[in-house]
């Protein structure tokens, strides 16, 4: 097992490349466009160059079907060793009795729970899409919505917090047989306990969605649902800064027994052994202290960034943010989300349009952009950039309800942030 090995040579090797031209130029237009650009996705962030080395590694040429120990092929053993490792972490760091690591995205892992627990026809209960949902919690676009009887709650009109009165009365009148809590944009903290009653007073199974504040939540910024839910899902890729990928945990083995069985054989195929590796690795960067650190600076960040939004005349749902996310409501300054989104991108701040709470305008053009810091946090912003990222975004909106946005002095400010903050390859 111990044989000296010699550094292996990985993927991250562009060199390797010089054949394939065409895919060469377009990973380096991608290594650009992201260090030239300031990435206010609020899903989005940047893997370690550990994380990358895992993912490009030889894991991608291995079948692994099964689970560790519990193989249908030969030749295992370093399968084994890097599943269960990234296992242990990630049950250490979320402080859970059981997880599965092989979800190949966080659409996936919801869907493995929703095969393991319901049958199709079931109602599911999940937030409002334009309240801050996803749209894997039951939109008619996905399975979900298709396959299962999908009902919504919402957030309170006036201050737009999660309405669990509205919850209650609707898993009162509807009896789902699982109900949804988490989100993509939405900025406050969740009450999973209170969640967690309701669910048990109409005897559905509670499922947490922490796609958004994985990251938050292992660094004890943001409540951890894990005590409360039957089953929690995630991403790797946003808070969490991995790679691309799913989990699901529990603290009840014997939902986990299930959800092992609709991960594989029931949805999936071989797992993405590369990936697994790669979620090992980040689950081993979350479990030290300078994620805390960073975690920590996402959440100030975001604040700060807020602050000067709101001080520029800019409304924020919910009037402020618990995470790493705002949503920024710019019908104040007489212009829609996708406008704003569209007028950022051609000065290189990324953000994407998004819906408010009670929109009046349609998804193609709704009130909102969503902002968000992990990434540029990565990047080693602090406050001071994030307020002066804020001053630019007020800079380009307010460019553009004059009619004109000073789109080469404002691109010079981006290129300097960026230039000051090189992303580490
Ligand atoms: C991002 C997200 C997902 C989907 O994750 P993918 O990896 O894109 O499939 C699911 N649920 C929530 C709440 C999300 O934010």
């Amino acid at each position: 097992m111990t044989s000296a090995v010699p550094m292996v040579e990985t993927a991250l090797d562009l060199h390797s490349l010089a054949g394939d031209l065409e895919v060469l130029m377009a990973i380096e237009a991608e290594e650009a466009r992201q260090h030239d650009g300031i990435e206010l996705i609020a899903s989005e962030n940047i893997a370690s160059r550990a994380v990358r080395a895992a993912q490009g590694s030889v894991f991608t040429d291995k079948y692994a079907e099964g689970y560790p120990e519990r193989r249908y092929y030969g030749g295992c053993g370093p399968s084994d060793r890097i599943e269960q490792l990234a296992i242990d972490r990630v049950r250490r760091l979320f402080d859970a009795v059981w997880a599965n690591v092989q979800p190949h995205s966080g659409a996936s892992a919801n869907l493995a729970v929703f095969f393991a627990l319901l049958q199709p026809g079931d109602t599911i209960l999940g937030l409002d899409l334009a309240c801050g949902g996803h749209l894997t919690h039951g939109s008619p676009v996905t399975v979900s919505g298709r396959w299962f009887k999908a009902v919504t709650y919402q957030v309170r009109r006036d201050d737009e917090h999660i309405d669990y009165d509205d919850l209650a009365r609707i898993a009162r009148q509807t009896r789902p047989k699982l109900i949804l809590v988490g989100g993509s944009a939405y900025a406050r903290r969740i009450d999973f306990a209170r969640a967690r009653a309701i669910a048990d007073e109409v005897g559905a199974f509670l499922v947490a969605d922490i796609a958004h504040y994985a990251g938050l939540i292992v660094a004890d910024l943001y409540p951890s649902p894990v005590p409360h839910a039957h089953v929690v899902t995630s991403t790797t890729h946003k808070t969490l800064r991995g790679p691309r990928g799913g989990i699901i945990l529990s603290n009840d083995e014997e939902i986990g027994r299930r959800v092992d069985k609709a991960v594989f054989p029931g949805i999936q195929g071989g797992p993405l052994m590369h990936v697994v590796a790669a979620k090992a690795v980040a689950f081993g960067e979350a479990l030290g202290a300078d994620f805390r650190r960073y975690s920590a600076q996402v959440i100030d960040n975001a604040q700060a960034l807020g602050s000067v939004l709101q001080e520029g005349g800019l409304r924020l749902v919910t009037g402020g943010t618990d995470c790493h996310l705002l949503l920024v409501d710019v019908t104040p300054f007489g212009i829609d989300g996708r406008t704003a989104a569209e007028a950022l991108e051609r000065v290189g701040l990324t953000v994407n349009k998004n819906a408010i709470p009670f929109d009046l305008h349609p998804p193609a053009r709704p009130s909102g952009i969503r902002v968000g810091t992990p990434a540029a946090t990565s990047r080693g912003f602090g406050i001071s950039q994030f307020e002066e990222v804020g001053t630019l975004i007020l800079a380009v909106l307010n460019g553009v309800r004059a009619g004109s946005v000073d789109e080469a002095g404002i691109r010079g400010s981006v290129a300097r942030l960026t230039a000051s903050h090189p992303i580490e390859r």
